[in-house]
């Protein structure tokens, strides 16, 4: 369970990147993480979340509220809910004083809070900044981790301090993940192709992500009834593949331009690029690739011209072993997607509707682009 504290977070004015960072590491962990929360800085608030969470989970989590101030009240309330009485450490005072001393800080007597600790925590020590961490243990081996703000501080805190001691607990299981990157099909096929069956499963979990550049089908599993997570995601994999295999381009955190990168390497292609109307959003997509020799952007035009003679064109004038055209034409709230690709097999053209307008429609441009790149590559 984590939960981030501070109001800068309730009123938008911070991000709570915190809980998304140590949720992927849990994650990876195999520790389930059962809810996220960001919490005001209000005593009762706080508090009441804390309890609820020990109620829950094995392990709590909390980000902020660890500063001096009087409106930094975690350390106040994981008091309140253990019904344990906070007192300042010496060897923590000590420890705090010299910190200002070498800094040449007058010592304010408000931040002795930051020595405090209670009968049933351990300070986490920061080396970045002024405030330890709690590392409370409950006498029925649930565990409280209080860790401040600032992410500089938390990084080295959780990865050195506390998630080796987690470790040591036995807490969580190895996971193992594998994503499929789609094109070419949209989440909703995609997931009525996988069936109720693949969808509803807890272990392995499999589920789509509708992503900037894919629809994306992760498999998760951790062990179970004897059998490994490698076993278990394999099964899985098998039946995902038969489902949508068909549509596959990429693995795991692969990009559009990793994996055209390696195809037109593995064949020793290079590519001219000409695209219409589409604000040059393919040459962004396939970034600064060493095969792509020639990209250029034209403003739309005749939405009829035949485009292979385009193609053909730049793919002379840069001396590529093929040529792209892309064009895009808006078609009210739609966009007409034509391409043409002449290689040394020959042209091959294809158009199809992005049913969306604009920017969107643009970016799908690129996107189909990318995939008949892709195809073509697989084919030839
Ligand atoms: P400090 O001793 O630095 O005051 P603190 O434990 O009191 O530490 P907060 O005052 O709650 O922590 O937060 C300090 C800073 O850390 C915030 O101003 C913000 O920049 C950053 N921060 C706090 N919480 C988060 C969060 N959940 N995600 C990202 N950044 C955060
Ligand atoms: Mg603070």
């Amino acid at each position: 369970m984590l939960l981030a504290v501070g109001s800068e977070l309730t009123t938008g004015e911070t991000r709570d990147t915190n809980s998304g960072d140590l949720a992927r590491s849990l994650s990876d962990a195999g520790v389930e993480v059962l809810w996220i929360s960001a919490l005001p800085d209000r005593l009762a608030t706080v508090a009441a979340a804390i309890g609820e969470a020990l109620a829950a989970a094995d392990l709590v989590v909390t980000t902020g509220g660890l500063g001096p101030t009087p409106d930094d009240l975690t350390r106040e309330a994981i008091a309140e809910v253990l019904e344990e009485c906070p007192a300042v450490d010496p060897e923590l005072a000590g420890w705090l004083r010299h910190l200002f001393e070498r800094r040449r800080l007058p010592f304010a007597k408000t931040n002795l809070k930051q020595a405090w600790l209670i009968p049933s925590a351990t300070a986490i020590p920061n080396e970045r900044g002024t405030a330890p961490g709690w590392w409370v243990d409950r006498p029925d081996g649930r565990v409280v981790v209080a860790l401040p703000g600032p992410p500089p501080e938390i990084s080295p805190m959780w990865r050195d301090w506390v998630l080796p001691r987690l470790h040591e607990r036995g807490l969580g299981q190895e996971r193992i993940t594998r994503t499929y990157r789609l094109a070419g099909i949209g989440e909703s096929i995609v997931a009525a192709r996988l069936g109720e069956g693949l969808l509803r499963a807890e272990n392995p979990t499999v589920a789509t992500y509708a992503r900037a550049d894919a629809v994306d089908v992760r498999i998760s599993a951790v062990a179970q009834a004897g059998r490994g997570p490698a076993e278990l995601v394999e099964e899985a994999e098998a039946a995902v593949l038969a489902a949508v295999g068909d549509h596959v381009w990429g693995r795991d955190d692969e990009t559009w331009q990793a994996v055209l990168g390696r195809q037109f390497a593995e064949r020793g292609w290079t590519a001219a690029l000409v695209e219409v109307g589409t604000g040059g959003s393919t040459t962004r997509l396939l970034g600064e690739a060493a095969w792509l020799l020639s990209a250029r952007t034209l403003a739309a035009d005749d939405p009829t011209r035949p485009l292979p003679p385009l193609a053909e064109r730049v793919r002379e004038e840069a001396g590529a072993s093929i040529g792209v055209a892309v064009r895009a034409v808006e078609t009210g709230e739609d966009t007409r997607v034509d391409l043409a690709v002449v290689g040394p097999w020959g042209i091959s053209e294809a158009s199809q509707t992005a049913f969306l307008g604009g920017e969107e429609g643009r970016r799908r441009a690129a996107l189909a682009a990318a995939a008949l790149l892709h195809r073509l590559a697989k084919e030839h």
